[in-house]
């Protein structure tokens, strides 16, 4: 499935301080961009979706590859899907479909793993604590959570779908020059994948959540060291833009503008993304960026990380998908000749949770 960034305050064409998108980050989706998406036959897609995940090795049974937001309308075509009138917007995902890495029916919710203080595998080691009086989902209308376990589904959560919605393209450059690798963008994504928004033409999502933000262009340039240095003390993460991704879209961090997990409280689009206002950011990283391997199996850059270190995909050596206890607190490791680097997971923080080098 799709994975999705976070969110973090987007930092400006300056590559600021990233701090003051918090506070208006009035969206929060999650983000699992659905490239691969199989049994999505929106009415009997709960149905079949369910008998696939039982049969994952019958994969060719389960129908083909749907395409990426076939939903077009508006909530009444929700009457069709009986009693779930989410059913139209859920999603499969590539990844939930091996036997690697966790279950994506019962992925560990992250809203108590935010930290201040001490980072930690499987943590968010943030600059900023938790505000429960930040805009956000309504929680007593989020039927994928499963507070009682600390776990929620990513395959009956909904995804806003494609529609008629078309910003202009987007632009993604890189340049090495002296040490220095600069990224320019438009914060629209490259391959022109994103959702219908806003998403208020979808009454059974905004119900859920109210996020009124549309994806608008922005210019951002990224200078960031070529060779950065690991430091032996890792770095708190700010809300914001915490990096970008290949597809010219930033990343945000896994948290909210609560603190909470943003990847499973909130609603982002069938692509992985959604607006803070009308900064489009990926809370996690879509499965479809992951799609250059490496020879040996492990998976391709997929962005770059605000202290220069790239971030791959979530296969390791051998195409093995990743889990946390792979990756140490700041969701990195370091093998052959790659040197450090971070990893997107399907498990929060799904993409770092600290700082290895210096953000700029
Ligand atoms: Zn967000
Ligand atoms: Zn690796």
């Amino acid at each position: 499935m799709c994975r999705k960034l976070t969110d973090a305050p987007a930092r400006a064409s300056s590559m600021g301080n990233g701090r003051g998108m918090a506070g208006i980050h009035r969206h929060r989706p999650s983000h699992y961009p659905p490239s691969h998406m199989t049994c999505l036959d929106r009415s009997t897609r709960a149905r079949r979706a369910a008998a696939c995940l039982l049969a994952t090795m019958l994969v060719a049974a389960c129908g083909g590859a749907a395409t990426t937001g076939t939903n077009t309308g508006d909530d009444t075509s929700g009457s069709t899907s009986g009693s779930d009138p989410l059913a139209p917007y859920y999603l499969t995902f590539a990844l939930c479909n091996d036997t690697s890495g966790p279950d994506c029916t019962k992925l560990r919710l992250g809203d108590s793993q935010l930290t201040t203080s001490t980072p930690g595998v499987g943590k968010l080691y943030s600059c900023s604590g938790a505000n429960p009086s930040a805009p956000g989902s309504v929680r007593s209308r989020i039927t994928w959570i499963d507070d009682a376990n600390g776990t929620w589904n990513l395959l009956r959560k909904p995804f806003l779908p494609s529609g008629t919605f078309a910003p202009a393209s987007g632009t993604y450059a890189m340049q090495e020059a002296n040490g220095t690798r600069t990224i320019t963008l438009n914060n629209l994504p490259v391959d022109g994948k994103i959702g219908d928004w806003p998403m208020s033409r979808y009454a059974a999502l905004t119900a859920i959540d109210g996020n009124p933000g549309t994806p608008t262009a922005k210019s951002y340039s990224f200078a960031l060291p070529v060779t950065p240095t690991v430091n032996s003390t890792p770095t708190c993460v700010s809300l914001g833009t915490i990096g970008v991704t290949t597809n010219g879209v930033v990343l945000y961090n896994a948290a909210d503008a609560r603190g909470n997990d943003a990847v499973a409280n909130e609603i982002v689009d069938a692509h992985g993304g959604h607006p803070a206002q009308t900064d489009y950011h990926y809370h996690a990283a879509p499965e479809r960026l992951d799609k250059a391997p490496l020879a040996d199996g492990h998976s391709g850059v997929i962005g770059y990380i605000r202290d220069g270190f790239p971030i791959y995909g979530f296969k390791g050596v051998g195409g093995v998908e990743l889990r946390n206890t792979d990756l140490d607190e700041c969701h990195g490791h370091s093998h052959g000749t790659l040197g450090y680097h971070y990893h997107a997971t399907l498990e929060y923080p799904y993409t770092i949770g600290c700082y290895r080098g210096t953000p700029r």
